[in-house]
């Protein structure tokens, strides 16, 4: 196989700091995978500017002009990590062999990058970078992210564990990719459902080489909750289980209300009450949960994603 173009992409917000580091780092492992004739000398960085407030734009074009593999696009306001990936992912699809995302921060150890692209070389058309520890980031950081991972798997969301937005992908996978045109973006959902033969790459998590984080716990939170709603109708299938465990239980308590009413001195009106709130109340559950189900179909099927993809063709 002849060494492949690479991109590497990165999805910047407010990251005039980090920038200029993130940029150098980068450009020395270009160097130095393209001596060792892993990579094209075309290979280059494309930096995806999600609408930042500060001068980040200014010092991408300042470092284009240092140096041409410093490639750069900016969008027109702040649209998120997720869309500024996305977009990054989107113009260089046709323009390398593959891509690499990063943050900007270089928590990702960008050393991980030469194993990405070996595994590439291999055949793999998706890897994923895997942290192998979070010493690095704070306890609570590390707990919440845990917690989020956890919850997600059991509401249905498949993901890899401890695997952000730091992988490769080829540019077939980049093309399948864009056959997704959903706009609640959870690109960590999709990648896995794309199929194509996958690797697994691990590194350390550093922390921030420069700048803060701008993923407080109120951003985490919404991000995992829109994971879960862009992936999974089984919230909805619980309302159904509720309302079956309640019809058993509505049994119970019958049972209970019916025996009071015949053996027991009892309120007028208090058994037929409670007997309809009970089996109202479940019944009421199970038909939500009902909807809940054809709801679910449409979610799927508005969504519009692609129903198959192929991987090769042998036709004339
Ligand atoms: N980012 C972005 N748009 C946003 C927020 C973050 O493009 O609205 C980028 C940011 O510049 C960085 C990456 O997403 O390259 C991850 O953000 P950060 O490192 O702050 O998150 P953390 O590592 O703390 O979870
Ligand atoms: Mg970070």
């Amino acid at each position: 196989m002849k060494a492949p173009v690479i991109a590497i992409v990165i999805p910047c917000y407010n990251e005039q700091e980090a920038l200029p580091i993130t940029a150098s780092t980068l450009l020395k492992l270009l160097d130095s995978m393209q001596s060792e004739g892993l990579i094209d000398p075309a290979s280059y960085v494309m930096c995806s500017n999600d609408g930042s407030r500060d001068s980040t734009w200014q010092v991408i074009t300042e470092l284009h002009a240092a140096d041409q593999r410093i490639k750069g696009i900016s969008l027109a306001h702040n649209r998120g990590h997720q869309y500024a990936l996305l977009a990054g992912l989107m113009e260089v699809k046709d323009h390398c062999d593959a891509a690499v995302s990063i943050d900007a921060d270089l928590q990702d150890d960008p050393a991980a990058i030469r194993e990405m692209v070996k595994a590439y070389l291999d055949g793999k058309e998706i890897v994923y970078g895997v942290r192998s520890n979070r010493d690095t980031d704070t306890w609570f950081k590390r707990n919440t992210a845990h917690a989020f991972y956890s919850f997600q798997k059991s509401m249905g969301l498949d993901t890899v564990y401890d695997h952000a937005d730091y992988r490769l992908m080829s540019a077939r996978a980049l093309n399948l990719l864009s056959a997704y045109g959903e706009s609640n973006l959870f690109l960590r959902g999709i990648i896995p459902q794309i199929g194509l033969d996958t690797a697994i790459v691990t590194y350390s998590r550093a922390a921030r080489v420069a700048g803060e984080s701008k993923y407080p716990l109120k951003k985490m939170l919404s991000f995992s909750i829109d994971g879960i709603t862009s992936f999974s109708a089984r919230p909805m299938r619980w309302i159904f289980t509720v309302g079956l465990v309640l019809l058993i239980i509505d049994l119970i308590v019958g049972g209970y209300v019916m025996y009071s009413h015949f053996f027991r001195e009892t309120i007028s009106g208090w058994a037929s009450i409670m007997l309809s709130v009970w089996f109202l109340g479940s019944l009421i559950l199970i038909a939500i949960g009902i909807v809940g189900e054809y709801i679910g179909k449409i979610f799927t099927e508005v969504k519009g994603r692609p129903r198959y993809a192929l991987r090769d063709k042998l036709i004339d």
